[in-house]
């Protein structure tokens, strides 16, 4: 364990840091021990020096795989930085320069050489490669070599075969921050990783707060928190261009050091928004989604998203740009239902197979439900992503210190569950409360709905209120999604336990929806009204299911 001593002393003297964090030791050992590893440690959790340290030690050029080609330089500058030779090739150089790397890469001054998986399929660098000692060859964001993973690159198609051809090839490593149990087996069967040789400390992020907030004026909201946060760095996610220009301008005119990044602006002004935010002289970020791949910088107090991400695999990759360092950052989501309808429309007007299309439209319904539901935010986070976290309860999330009185629905929750089953398990949540409510709409008088024994059960109350419960119902898992594209409600078997009267739901008060009144993003108007027109050309949906004006209307306000 001499070189593992060495690990120690270079952490302090190269690095600066007195101690390891969870998961680096072991795996630092693993690789110096020549065993292919895996990491899966959260973002920010130091999964960099996993690799760096192993290669300050041993001989060679240690070769790191990264599809964030944004990132590169900056890891290779923070390097140079500390006096290790380290360097990139990537197509954001010329071939001159690339050439001129080569050769310094064959006469070996590298410590550390940054390629995009692309690389391996160039025949100039791979004859180099094959020609020179390698210490350890490193996959950062591993998950993007799966299949299965959300970020699949199919450039890492034929990663083994690649890897065959290197002759001694050296200790594999691969280190991700996202992977569900499926990708995780597929990352150690693709690079021959042992379960022995996995370190998993978990996703978890002990320093992120995670708060859902529903009914507020969300301009409101934004501007009271920036203001009294103005020193602070932190990124505003917003659903649209329009969106962004409007936030953006609202926190200028208040003299707010605000930057804004959107694929409608120029790669110049994009590029100099970037750099205004990493170096500070913005504290302030506001973007649409476009932004952020492969931005590290470690202050990021807080991630506002205006409305909801298509999915929480996005979700928490863009919240979790907070808190890189490790300081308590907070992350909120700004949840309206509506926002919902307008991810679902754009799912089933992508260009994706069915099959496709419905597993997005289930992880819509995930992301959906951590709006919805009132179990711990982190804990639904984690579970999400397959690990086993049943117990746990954060304490720092919205619903953990949520104060809100709870009450005791079960009777209402009953009524609910066995209209849907009196409606055959085959309509939506709409029709459903509408039933409950004792509505005359067309739709329900024409389906013969007023005669069903739970027809007007629930008069006294809001159809909106209805929708609510049978949401939380939905989130807290009495209720799922039987076929997605037509959003019908059906039983699980907790329902049947709460309908037997077995088990009681308690539902905590939801507040009132804002009466803020939002603005109309037309740009975005007309863009769903072409895709509605291609739905109804292409039949891909039935009549009633295709979208008013009104309803796209609704879609548009923010
Ligand atoms: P990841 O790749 O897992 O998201 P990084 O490797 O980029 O995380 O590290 C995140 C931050 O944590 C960096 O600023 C890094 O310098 C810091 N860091 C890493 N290891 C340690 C450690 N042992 N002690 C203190 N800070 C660390
Ligand atoms: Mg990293
Ligand atoms: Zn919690």
């Amino acid at each position: 364990m001499k070189l593992f001593s060495n690990a120690r002393r270079i952490l302090q003297q190269y690095f600066g840091f007195s101690t390891f964090r969870p998961g680096q030791e072991a795996m630092i050992k693993h690789v110096l021990n020549g065993q292919n590893a895996l990491a899966l440690m959260p973002t920010g959790g130091g999964k960099s020096l996993c690799y760096q340290i192993p290669g300050l030690i041993m001989d060679g050029t240690a070769l790191i795989i990264s599809p964030l080609i944004s990132l590169m330089k900056d890891q290779v500058d923070a390097l140079n930085a500390l006096e290790i030779s380290a360097t990139y090739i990537n197509s954001s150089l010329s071939h001159a320069e690339q050439r001129e790397r080569l050769d310094n890469l064959q006469a070996g001054l590298y410590r550390f050489l940054y390629i995009a998986p692309e690389r391996f399929e160039s025949r100039e660098f791979m004859d180099v490669i094959r020609s020179i000692p390698l210490s350890l060859i490193a996959f950062d964001e591993a998950h993007c070599i799966s299949q299965w993973g959300h970020d699949f690159r199919p450039s890492y198609r034929s990663i083994t075969s690649t890897l065959q051809q290197i002759p001694n090839l050296p200790v594999t490593i691969a280190l991700t921050a996202t992977a569900t149990d499926a990708v995780i087996r597929d990352i150690q069967q693709i690079l021959s990783i042992t379960p022995e040789d996995t370190v998993n400390t978990g996703f978890a992020r002990e320093n992120l707060h995670f708060q859902v907030l529903k009914g507020i004026d969300k301009t409101d909201f934004i501007l009271q928190y920036i203001q009294s946060h103005e020193k602070e760095s932190g990124i505003i996610y917003c659903p649209t261009r329009k969106v962004t220009d409007r936030i953006y301008q609202l926190l200028d005119e208040r003299g707010l050091k605000a930057a804004r990044y959107h694929a409608g602006m120029s790669e110049v002004a994009r590029q100099q928004a970037q750099s205004d935010f990493i170096q500070d002289e913005a504290t302030i970020m506001v973007a649409t989604n476009a932004f952020g791949m492969g931005i590290d910088k470690s202050n990021v107090r807080y991630v506002i998203h205006y409305a909801l991400p298509m999915n929480l695999e996005s979700y928490y990759q863009e919240a979790g740009r907070a808190g890189r360092d490790g300081e308590p950052s907070q992350c909120y989501l700004l949840f309206a239902a509506q926002d919902i309808q307008l991810q679902r429309f754009l799912i089933e007007r992508s260009f994706m197979d069915e099959q496709n299309k419905e597993r997005e439209y289930e992880k819509l319904q995930a992301m959906a439900n951590y709006g919805h539901t009132d179990r711990c935010l982190q804990q639904y986070i984690l579970a999400y992503f397959g690990e086993d976290v049943e117990e746990l309860r954060c304490g720092r999330c919205s619903n953990c210190n949520d104060e809100g009185e709870k009450e005791d629905r079960t009777r209402e929750a009953q009524m609910i569950l066995s209209c849907v089953k009196r409606m055959g398990e085959r309509y939506g949540a709409t029709i459903t409360a509408q039933v409950l409510k004792g509505s005359k709409n067309k739709r329900v008088l024409e389906l013969g709905f007023d005669r069903l024994s739970t027809y007007n059960l629930l008069p006294h109350y809001t159809e909106k209120t209805i929708v609510n419960w049978i949401h939380y119902l939905l989130a807290d898992g009495y209720l799922y999604i039987q076929d997605p594209k037509y959003l019908n409600l059906a039983l699980t078997p907790k329902a049947n336990d709460v309908l037997k009267g077995e088990a009681l739901v308690w539902i905590r008060q939801q507040a009132e929806e804002s009466q803020a009144t939002r603005e109309f993003d037309d740009e975005l108007f007309d863009h769903l009204r072409a895709l509605r027109k291609q739905i109804a050309d292409e039949q891909l949906l039935p009549p009633y299911l295709i979208f008013s004006d009104a309803t796209l209307r609704d879609m548009c306000r923010f």
